[in-house]
């Protein structure tokens, strides 16, 4: 079999929403969206049912996934219904959904549904993504309020860049938030990961923690409290095969290494079409055995090639990390100007191992 393998460790899960709880309001709704940021929402989600809050997913589809397996948890849809239809399913299902315009809002009062709905109302602070201009928040709040199948409405915002420390946009989309919100007294969600991690004066009710739950952090280099955090996803493979080679050659697609010294090289079984970024520098990190490496070369579609030079005892069979618990995925991030983001939910075709 394919050496390639995600290992994903559940303890890390769980004590990454603890770390959450801790930072932030009562409730911390754990966010599970896009497959649990390519982790298995399914199996994530059960790591953590017995003390999650909730959970928060993009679409009705993915919270069907989770209510067919068995998940009883509230579960709320970050974007909503797309479509006056979905009322329906949610209904049925037992689901929450965030209000992000009118439209939504004049569905919500033609429905009839036989249980309130609990709703989470979106105000666009300044994100200019979804969400009610501030100017239309408080009638729309009241017109909710005034629905008698409208039950708990949870008052929400998103924060555009949390992720910059010394960017003043938090503070400033916080104060609107504030101060729109403030004569409604109903509870509040504000906090995604970057803000738990790095905004302590920020707090909601109910925070939204995702990519800290999967032990990557948001922020570049080092950082007090996302220092915390334990990584849950190891992403390795194998060697599968090892050249020697003179001063000169070149390697892989391109010739985008080219040996300087009598080198040996090892070739190993993970590359773009596994998610791994095709255009990394050579010299990004890797784990050899346990000890630093150094990728060389391009990523191929299955393969991708290490310096093996100073690794004498390496060779076939050797165990390479792509990221985990020594190449930390955001570090990774870092180096292929992307973000751990996108490097999680980009992770395919490697079969993932519960520990
Ligand atoms: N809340 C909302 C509305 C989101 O869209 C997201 C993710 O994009 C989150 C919370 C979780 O954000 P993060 O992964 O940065 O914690």
């Amino acid at each position: 079999m394919r050496p390639a393998r995600a290992l994903i460790d559940l303890a890390a899960l769980r004590h990454n929403y603890r770390l959450a709880r801790e930072l932030g309001g009562r409730k911390a709704l754990a966010v599970v969206k896009a497959d649990a940021y390519g982790h298995g929402a399914v199996r994530c989600a059960r790591a953590l049912e017995p003390e999650a809050d909730g959970f928060g997913v993009a679409c009705i589809e993915e919270a069907l996934e989770l209510r067919e397996a068995g998940i009883r948890a509230p579960i709320l849809l970050l974007e909503g219904f797309f479509e006056a239809s979905e009322l329906a399913l949610i209904e049925a299902h037992d689901l929450w959904f965030v209000v992000q315009a009118d439209w939504q809002i004049d569905a919500i009062e033609r429905a009839r549904p036989a249980k309130p709905f609990t709703v989470w109302l979106k105000l666009d602070s300044g994100m200019h993504r979804l969400g009610l201009a501030a100017q239309d928040y408080g009638a729309a709040w009241h017109r909710l309020q005034a629905m008698p199948h409208v039950g708990e409405v949870v008052a929400m915002t998103h924060f555009a860049r949390a992720d910059e420390l010394d960017c003043d946009r938090t503070g400033q989309q916080l104060a609107l938030f504030n101060q729109v919100c403030a004569e409604a007294s109903l509870p509040t969600s504000l906090e995604n990961s970057p803000a738990l991690l790095g905004w302590p004066d920020v707090h909601g009710d109910w925070s939204r923690p995702g990519l800290m739950l999967y032990g990557a952090s948001p922020f570049a280099g080092t950082h007090p409290v996302a220092d915390r955090l334990r990584p849950v996803m190891t992403v390795e493979s194998g060697i599968i095969s090892v050249r020697d080679l003179g001063v000169g050659e070149p390697v892989g697609y391109g010739a985008r290494f080219v040996t300087r010294r009598p080198s040996r090289i090892g070739v190993v079984a993970m590359g773009y079409a596994d998610g791994y970024p095709q255009f990394v520098p050579n010299g990004t990190p890797v784990a050899i055995d346990g000890r630093p490496g150094d990728l060389v070369g391009r990523v191929s579609m299955d393969m991708l090639t290490v310096d093996l030079t100073d690794h004498p005892a390496a060779g076939l069979g050797s165990r390479v990390e792509l990221w985990g618990g020594q190449v930390r995925v955001h570090d990774l991030a870092a180096r292929c100007e992307t973000s751990a983001y996108q490097l999680l939910c980009a992770l395919k075709r490697v079969p993932r191992t519960y520990v």
